[in-house]
């Protein structure tokens, strides 16, 4: 774990700007935005994707997005916005610590592949 860019990140070690953060996850800007509105939900224990952290912590992934749910207002997203999350090289995935990319803060485009 000691060279994961996104435990880093979590324990302050390497700076981001985040918006939200409790005892489950943090929120926080993507470096690289791809649209008006782009955050990362970082789910503060260490899974290398979506499939480990839903096969071995189902609670801590509902809680995550129930906490998101009622955040959407404080963060711009009144209009809606798109959740998305890479797992392994199909799917793009470089960084191998599970996170959920919120996208909006505009229209996006309708062709998501
Ligand atoms: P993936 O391609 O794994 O789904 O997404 C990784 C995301 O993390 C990319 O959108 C990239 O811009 C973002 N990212 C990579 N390194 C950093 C960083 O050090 N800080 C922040 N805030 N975002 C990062
Ligand atoms: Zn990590």
């Amino acid at each position: 774990m000691n060279d994961c860019i996104f435990c880093k990140i979590i324990a302050g070690e390497i700076p981001s700007t985040k918006v939200f953060e409790n005892e489950d996850m943090a929120i926080i800007k993507d470096l690289n935005p791809q649209a008006k509105i782009h955050l990362l939900i970082l789910p503060k224990k260490h899974y290398a994707n979506i499939g480990e952290l839903a096969a071995n912590d189902a609670d801590l992934l509902k809680r995550c997005f129930s906490a998101f749910a009622g955040l959407t207002d404080e963060l711009g997203l009144q209009n809606g916005y798109r959740l998305i999350t890479n797992k392994g090289d199909d799917g793009c995935q470089s960084v191998n610590h599970i996170h959920i990319h919120i996208l909006g803060g505009e229209k996006l485009a309708e062709k998501m592949g």
